[in-house]
C-alpha cells in the first residue's frame, strides 16, 4: 500500500493527484482543488473527525455509491461508512455520475436523516382495530406474504384480476414493477403521473410521438423555461447545473411565471403572465417567427408533416369551407372534417396557410390575455429568433398541470422549437427517449390479457396515464371494486386532490378489500391501511434507472450500500433485511418472493418470471437479476469493467453508473439501413413499410408504435428527398402539426396548435373569485418522502399564502394574520405572507405542507413536520381540526429536542375537488376561489370539505369527456400507438362490440 494512502493532509492540487495517478475530479467552479475523493482511494478514505477537534483523530471509510431517491432525477451519491462502526457517516455527491456529475440539491445528503429517522417504520405491521384508529401489531414478513400472495393468487384463479391494484408515487426505477405485474397477467399498474406531468406529456407527445423534452440547457443560446427548474422541475438538479453552465457561456433565461420563483431571480427576462394564458404569448412568438419568415424554412420543410394537414384541412371542398375549418381551429366548440384527395399540396401553399392561421395571435392580443406589456413579449419574441437551432426550452408542470388545456401550452412551447428547427441539435431540445437507456431484463413476461377500466376509463381515451385521482369516485360509481390495493412511495390522501374522498374509499370495506401500504416513513394514507411495510430509503434498495439529463445515454444503479461494502470485504449478504435497520426489506426483493409465493409450483405460468437461470427450481436473487443485465444488455460495460479487472456488476457496485452515449444526436435524420428494408411499402405521404421485424435492441425504452400497414408491414422511416429517414415515432412518421389523432378521436378543434382558454379564464371567474396556485414546492421538500428530514425541515416547514401587497391592503391583511381560502367544495385556514413576488390579485400556496396525524396514531407516526389533528365527519361533511403544532420531543436523536417550530403548513389539497382535463386526464391544479379574513374559531391548518360538492364536481368535469364508445374511429379503447405503461395485448384494446356506437366503428 502507498503509505502517503491514509495521509489525512495530503494535497488535493491537480498537479499532485494526477502524479500520484489518481483521479482529479474538479468542483463545478472548475478550480484547482479536487471536490471529491480520487476513486483510487475509495476503499480506504481518510479524514479527519470534526467532532475530536482540536485534536487530530483520523476516521477511515468506505466509499460506496448510490442513488438518491428523494425525487426523480437520481443524483448520484457517495455514503461515507465509517470502516470501524460499519455505521454510515453521511452522504456526498458522486462524481462518476454522469447525470449530477457529483452535485446534489440539499435533498441528497438528508438521506442520512432519512435513514436515522427516530420515527421511521421498521417492523412489518397490521391494522387489529378498525382503519384509522391507530391499533398495530408487529407481524412476520412470511404471515404478511403468505396472506397477500393468497389473496392474489384467488382473485388471478377466479379472474378477478381487475380487483389487484399496485399506486406508485415517483417510481425510480425503470419498469421492475411493471414487469412483476405483466408476469401475474394483471392490467393493475396506477401512478401519480395524472396529478403531475400529464400535461406536458400530452402536448409533447401530439408533436414528437415521446412524451417529454430532454434539453440541451448547457449550449443553448437562449433558453427559455416555463418551470421552475432552478429549484424543483423535472430533473431538476442536473438541468439546472446545465442552465447555469449555458448562461455562463452567454445563453440568455426567458422564465415565465406568475411567482418569482428562485428561477425567475435568475432571468434575463421574467414575466408573471396571468395563470393559463403562457400558450397566447407563445403563439404570438410564433406568429412573429412565421410572419417574419424567421423560422427554418428547410427544417419545417423536411420534417413537418405539413402535407397531411393540407390534405387534411386546406384542400376542402372551397375555399369558404378552408375560412370555416380556420374559425374551428381557434374555437372549443369542434366538427370533425373530412378528408378529401386533391391534387399534392406545394410547401409554398402551406406558407401561406401557416401565415393565415397565426395572424390573430398578435403580442397585442397576448398582451391581453396575459397582463404582460406587448413590447416585453415583442422583445423576448425577438431574442427567441436570434437562437436559431440553440434554443432549449422547457415547460414542466406549471401552467401544464394547472389548467384545462395546460397540454395545450406544451404544445405550442415545443412549436417554437419545431418552428427553428431546433430539435436534436447542440442547444436545442431531444426527444426524452433517444437520450435514455433502459437495459433489457432477464425476462420480460407478455403483454397482460385484460384491460381495466377502473385506470383507463373510456372517458379518456387520449389521457397521458392513468386516471389514478378519480379512484375514489370510480369505485362509489360501482364501477369496480378491489380486492388488494397497493401504494408504493404514494400518500393519495394527501397528496391527491380531494382527500375526504380517498378517506371514505380506504375506510369501506366493500370498496377495498385489502390496503397494503409500501412505505419508509408513516404518512397520512397509511393509517388506513392494513398492512404497513417498511420499505428502504435511497441507500437500502436496488434500482436501476436513465434518465434525460443532457444529450448522452447513462445508467444509474441505487444499491444497499452497506450489503456493497460487505461484499467488498468478501462477506455474502442473501438478503438486504440483512444489513437494513430492523426488518426494513427492499421492493425488489419483496415483489420476487411475493411472486414466488402466488404461484409456488409454477402451475399459473407466473413463477418462470422470477425463477434463478443459474439455479432452476430457486427464486432468482437481485445479484443474479442484475448481474445478468450488466452482463447482456448495457454496452461497453463489460470491457469497462475488464479493463479494471472487475466483473460488469462489480464496476455498478464500485462507480454507481455508467456513460453509455455521448452527443446522441440526431436519430430522426438517420438513414434506414438497408438491412431493414425488406418487401418495402411506400404510402403517399412517403412513410415506408416494411416485413423487416424489429432488431433486437438492448435498449428497450418505452416508444410509441405507430400503425403499420394493412398488410402487416410495419413503419420503419419516412422518405425525406432520395433517402429514407428514420424520422420520428408518430403516426405521420413526422413531427405533428397537425395531429390526425386529435381529429379522428373527436378533437377536431385542436388538431393544430392553439391556444385553449382555460377553466380559471377571467371569462370563467365569477365576481370576488381570484385564482390559487398550488402547483410549486419548496426547493428543500419532496411530497412525502423528505418529511422527518431534520436539516430539511428545520429550514422549510410551512407554507403560508402568497398575496400581493396591493391585494392584502384591499382586505386589510398583514403577514402573519390568518386568511380563509374558499374552493368549491370547502376552505382552509392559512397564514398570510404579503409579498410583492407575486402578480396582483392571484394567491399562491406550495403543496408539500400541512402534513398531520391522527391522535390515534401515538408515536407511530412523524413528529418532526407533522400536526396532531383531529378528524370530524357527519355525513359527507369533513373537517379537519388542528390539535397540536410539531414540537420538541425526547427520541434517540437528541436534535428532536431542539424543534423550535409548531406551525407546520395546511394541507390544502384536500379542498380541491378533482379537475381532469378531458383530453390529457391531467388534473388541474389551479383554483377559483375567494379569499377572505379567517372568522373568530379559526386555526391556522384548519380544513373543511362537503364530500357531496366533490362528486357534484366530478360529474360536471366528466360531462366535458368524448369518450372511446361514441368517438372512437376504429372501435377501439385508445389510439395504440400512444405510449402507455404496461400495455395489455393488443386485442385487448377492442371496446366490446355491443358498445361501438361511435362514428366509423364497424
Ligand atoms: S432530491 Fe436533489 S439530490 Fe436527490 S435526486 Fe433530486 S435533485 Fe438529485
Amino acid at each position: 500500500m502507498n503509505p502517503r494512502e491514509t495521509d489525512p493532509v495530503i494535497s488535493a492540487a491537480r498537479d499532485e493527484t494526477t502524479a500520484r495517478g489518481e483521479t482529479f475530479y474538479p468542483g463545478a467552479s472548475r478550480g484547482q482543488l479536487a471536490a471529491f475523493p480520487p476513486k483510487e482511494r475509495w476503499d480506504n478514505w481518510t479524514e479527519l473527525d470534526s467532532q475530536a477537534w482540536p485534536k487530530r483523530k483520523e476516521r477511515h471509510y468506505s466509499l460506496v455509491p448510490t442513488t438518491c431517491f428523494n425525487c426523480e432525477s437520481a443524483c448520484g451519491l457517495l455514503a461515507y461508512i465509517d470502516k470501524v462502526t460499519g455505521d454510515i457517516q453521511k452522504f456526498e455527491g458522486n462524481p462518476e455520475h454522469p447525470g449530477s456529475r457529483g452535485r446534489n440539491c440539499a435533498k441528497g445528503p438528508a438521506t442520512l436523516n432519512q435513514i436515522q429517522d427516530p420515527d421511521r417504520i421498521l417492523y412489518p405491521l397490521k391494522r387489529t382495530g378498525k382503519r384509522g384508529e391507530g391499533k398495530w401489531e408487529q407481524v412476520s414478513w412470511d404471515g404478511v406474504l403468505d396472506d397477500i400472495a393468497a389473496r392474489i393468487r384467488k382473485a388471478i384463479v377466479e379472474d378477478r384480476r381487475n380487483e389487484i391494484m399496485y399506486h406508485v408515487g415517483r417510481p425510480g426505477e425503470d419498469g421492475f414493477t411493471e414487469r412483476i405485474l405483466a408476469a401475474w397477467g394483471v392490467d393493475g399498474h396506477n401512478s401519480h403521473t395524472n396529478i403531475c406531468s400529464s400535461g406536458s406529456r400530452e402536448g409533447y407527445q401530439l408533436w414528437m410521438g415521446l412524451d417529454r423534452p430532454s434539453p440541451d440547457h448547457a449550449n443553448a443560446k437562449v433558453i427559455l423555461l416555463i418551470s421552475a427548474h432552478l429549484e424543483s422541475g423535472h430533473y431538476f438538479n442536473p438541468h439546472a447545473q446545465r442552465v447555469i453552465e449555458g448562461k455562463a457561456n452567454g445563453a440568455k433565461l426567458i422564465v415565465f411565471d406568475t411567482r418569482l420563483s428562485h428561477t425567475a431571480t435568475h432571468a434575463d427576462y421574467w414575466v408573471a403572465p396571468y395563470p393559463g394564458s403562457e400558450g397566447a404569448m407563445l403563439l404570438a412568438i410564433a406568429n412573429y417567427l412565421i410572419q417574419n419568415n424567421l423560422y427554418n424554412r428547410e427544417f419545417v420543410r423536411r420534417w413537418w408533416n405539413w402535407e397531411e394537414y393540407e390534405e387534411s384541412f386546406k384542400s376542402q371542398v372551397s375555399s369558404s369551407k378552408f375560412d370555416q375549418d380556420l374559425e374551428a381551429s381557434d374555437s372549443n366548440a369542434g366538427s370533425r372534417v373530412e378528408k378529401v384527395s386533391l391534387p399534392p399540396p406545394t410547401f409554398e401553399q402551406f406558407e401561406d396557410h401557416l401565415k393565415q392561421l397565426y395572424a390573430h395571435y398578435t403580442f397585442e392580443f397576448a398582451a391581453q390575455e396575459s397582463g404582460v406589456d406587448a413590447k416585453t413579449i415583442a422583445e423576448i419574441a425577438k431574442l427567441i429568433a436570434t437562437a436559431g437551432t440553440r434554443f432549449s426550452s422547457h415547460n414542466w408542470r406549471s401552467v401544464s398541470s394547472g389548467v384545462s388545456g395546460g397540454w395545450a401550452v406544451a404544445r405550442a412551447v415545443f412549436m417554437l422549437n419545431a418552428l427553428l428547427g431546433a430539435i436534436a441539435t447542440e442547444g436545442g431540445v431531444f426527444p426524452n427517449a433517444w437520450n435514455k437507456f433502459v437495459p433489457k431484463p432477464i425476462y420480460t413476461p407478455p403483454h397482460p390479457k385484460m384491460w381495466n377500466e377502473t385506470q383507463w376509463p373510456r372517458e379518456y381515451p387520449l389521457a397521458m396515464h392513468e386516471m389514478s385521482f378519480l379512484l375514489p369516485h370510480f369505485l362509489k360509481d360501482g364501477r369496480s371494486k378491489l380486492d388488494v390495493y397497493f401504494t408504493r412511495v404514494y400518500n393519495p390522501v394527501w397528496t391527491n386532490p380531494d382527500g375526504f374522498s380517498w378517506i371514505e374509499m380506504l375506510t369501506d370495506p366493500d370498496l377495498v378489500g385489502c390496503y397494503v401500504a409500501l412505505t419508509p416513513t408513516w404518512n397520512e394514507t397509511s393509517y388506513f391501511a392494513d398492512y404497513v411495510l417498511p420499505m428502504g430509503h435511497g441507500s437500502e434498495r436496488h434500482d436501476i434507472h436513465s434518465y434525460e439529463t443532457h444529450d448522452a445515454q447513462w445508467l444509474g444503479f441505487r444499491q444497499p450500500v452497506k450489503k456493497a461494502d460487505r461484499q467488498r470485504d468478501g462477506e455474502t449478504v442473501a438478503d438486504t433485511r440483512e444489513v437494513n435497520p430492523g426488518e426494513v426489506w427492499e421492493e425488489n426483493e419483496f415483489w420476487m418472493e411475493l411472486t414466488w409465493r402466488i404461484d409456488r409450483d409454477g402451475s399459473l405460468g407466473i413463477r418462470q418470471f422470477v425463477e434463478s437461470k443459474k439455479n432452476p427450481g430457486t427464486r432468482l436473487s437481485v445479484d443474479e437479476y442484475y448481474e445478468w443485465i450488466f452482463d447482456n444488455s448495457v454496452p461497453g460495460l463489460p470491457e469497462k469493467a475488464a479493463a479494471e479487472g472487475l466483473t460488469p456488476l462489480g464496476f455498478m457496485r464500485r462507480y454507481g453508473a455508467v456513460e453509455i452515449k455521448q452527443r446522441v444526436g440526431k436519430i430522426y435524420e438517420e438513414p434506414v439501413d438497408a438491412s431493414e428494408l425488406d418487401d418495402t411499402r411506400e404510402d403517399m405521404r412517403g412513410r415506408i413499410f416494411t416485413r423487416t421485424a424489429k432488431p433486437a435492441s438492448p435498449n428497450v425504452v418505452p416508444v410509441p408504435s405507430p400503425e403499420g400497414d394493412a398488410d402487416g408491414r410495419r413503419l420503419v422511416g419516412v422518405r425525406v428527398g432520395d433517402e429514407i429517414k428514420r424520422g420520428f415515432p408518430t403516426p405521420s412518421g413526422r413531427l405533428e402539426f397537425y395531429s390526425s389523432t386529435m381529429a379522428e378521436w373527436g378533437w377536431g378543434e385542436f388538431a393544430l396548435p392553439t391556444y385553449i382558454k382555460s377553466h380559471v379564464h377571467p371569462d370563467n371567474l365569477e365576481p370576488g373569485q381570484t385564482i390559487l396556485i398550488s402547483t410549486f414546492r419548496l426547493p428543500v421538500q419532496i411530497h412525502t418522502r423528505s418529511a422527518n428530514a431534520k436539516w430539511l425541515d428545520e429550514i422549510a416547514h410551512t407554507n403560508p399564502l402568497w398575496i400581493h401587497t396591493h391585494h392584502a391592503a384591499n382586505l386589510g391583511v398583514r403577514t402573519g394574520d390568518l386568511l380563509r381560502v374558499e374552493t368549491e367544495i370547502g376552505y382552509y385556514v392559512v397564514r398570510a405572507w404579503v409579498t410583492e413576488g407575486i402578480r396582483p390579485g392571484i394567491v399562491a400556496c406550495s403543496h408539500h405542507m400541512g402534513r398531520w396525524k391522527l391522535g390515534e396514531q401515538g408515536e407511530k407516526a412523524q413528529r418532526q413536520m407533522m400536526a396532531t389533528v383531529k378528524l370530524d365527519h357527519e355525513g359527507t361533511e369533513w373537517g379537519l381540526k388542528r390539535e397540536k403544532g410539531a414540537a420538541p420531543y425526547e427520541s434517540s436523536d437528541p436534535d428532536t429536542l431542539r424543534i423550535w417550530w409548531s406551525d407546520v403548513g395546511v394541507h390544502q389539497n384536500m379542498t380541491f375537488p378533482v379537475h381532469p382535463d378531458p383530453i390529457s386526464g391531467m388534473h388541474c391544479w389551479h383554483q377559483a376561489v375567494r379569499v377572505v379574513r379567517a372568522e373568530p374559531g379559526d386555526k391556522t391548518g384548519d380544513v373543511f370539505v362537503d364530500t357531496a360538492k366533490s362528486r357534484e364536481v366530478y360529474k360536471k368535469w366528466l360531462a366535458m369527456t368524448r369518450p372511446a364508445d361514441k368517438f372512437s374511429p376504429d372501435g377501439t379503447r385508445r389510439p395504440y400507438w400512444m405510449l402507455r405503461p404496461l400495455k395489455p395485448a393488443r386485442e385487448f384494446y377492442n371496446l366490446p362490440q355491443e358498445e361501438t356506437g361511435a362514428p366509423g366503428v364497424k
